[in-house]
């Protein structure tokens, strides 16, 4: 049997067992998908554990996402993240040979592509777009760097605006696809207040702050919003936030955040097994929960 898991604390709430196990029930596959809640002290201990029991990949979420990269060997993206949400431990499904020496635990965060194929799943295109990322915190930065490496022009707004020039900053080396871009055209920072500026001229949105979480409300003033922008709001608790209400009231693409989960998890499973996941099955065991 596989088993897969997830590192976090608190983990209690977390729906990816449910994602992943409709993934391993419609695939047939002997496996399953665990939570754990080590120590914030014990988590290179955890890895290590993972890795001496023969599990087969980690998923990592809050508070070990940045802490995880000392304990693996980060592909480039996590690298310049700066956050592991996926460990594998590279016997893709398969059991070790008692005389075979295991490879290191490698470090990547599929919380990127969860963005971009949210996007793809919309039929909308990222490069040579103007985007704004709303937020500066973990989330952010994975879409920040999903939008600007797929070769948008990223703006990002944020309530502390040191946090989000740090992140304009960080993009700067990020790589582009598009090679004919104009290299001038670097990621751009500002508060809040940026929005009523820069969403009016925006194609794409990504609300990557908790607003919206506990109460009715919105980041992005609902008069900028407009009929030729996509907007991905991260938040997934509730499926239907305020934000994407308004854009759809002026005609917007609204993206909720369970694509984004959803996505972020399809990677993950692709990854460790090889294999190509069971969208529809993991997408309907996820909505049937939110
Ligand atoms: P985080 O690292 O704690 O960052 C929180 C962000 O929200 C910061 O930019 C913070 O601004 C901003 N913020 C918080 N309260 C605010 C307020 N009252 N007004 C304005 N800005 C406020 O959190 P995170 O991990 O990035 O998560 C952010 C959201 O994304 C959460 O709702 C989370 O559930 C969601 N998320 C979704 C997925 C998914 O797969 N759909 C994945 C990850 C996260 P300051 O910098 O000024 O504090």
């Amino acid at each position: 049997m596989n088993v897969f898991g997830l590192l976090g604390n608190p983990v209690g709430h977390s729906l990816s067992p449910p994602m992943h196990e409709a993934a391993y029930d419609a695939l047939g596959m002997d496996a399953r998908y665990v939570t754990f809640e080590p120590a914030p002290d014990d988590l290179g201990a955890a890895i290590e554990g993972a890795r001496t029991l023969g599990v087969t990949g980690l998923n990592v979420t809050i508070p070990f996402k940045q802490d995880a990269l000392a304990h693996v060997e980060p592909d480039d993206l996590a690298a310049r993240i700066g956050a592991v949400n996926t460990i594998d431990f590279g016997t893709n499904g398969e059991d070790r040979e008692d005389n075979e020496t295991a490879d290191p635990p490698t470090g990547h965060n599929t919380d990127v592509a969860g963005v971009n194929r949210s996007f793809a799943h919309h039929d909308v295109t990222l490069a040579d777009r103007d985007a704004v990322v709303v937020g500066a915190g973990g989330a952010a930065r994975a879409a920040a760097f999903a939008l600007a490496d797929a070769g948008a022009r990223v703006h990002i707004a944020n309530r502390t605006v040191e946090r989000a020039e740090r992140l304009a900053a960080d993009l700067g080396g990020a790589t582009r696809d598009d090679s004919t871009r104009d290299d001038s055209e670097e990621a751009t920072a500002g508060g809040l207040d940026s929005l009523e500026t820069r969403v009016p001229e925006a194609d794409v949105l990504v609300n990557a702050t908790s607003v919206g979480m506990e109460e009715d409300r919105s980041p992005v003033p609902a008069e900028t919003l407009h009929g030729d922008l996509a907007v991905l709001d991260a938040v997934y608790r509730p499926l239907d936030t305020r934000l994407l209400r308004e854009a759809r009231q002026r005609g917007a693409t609204a993206i909720d955040g369970a694509w984004m989960l959803l996505y972020q998890g399809v990677e993950a499973f692709e990854l460790w097994t090889g294999r190509d996941a069971p969208v529809s099955a993991m997408n309907e065991a996820l909505r049937a929960r939110l």
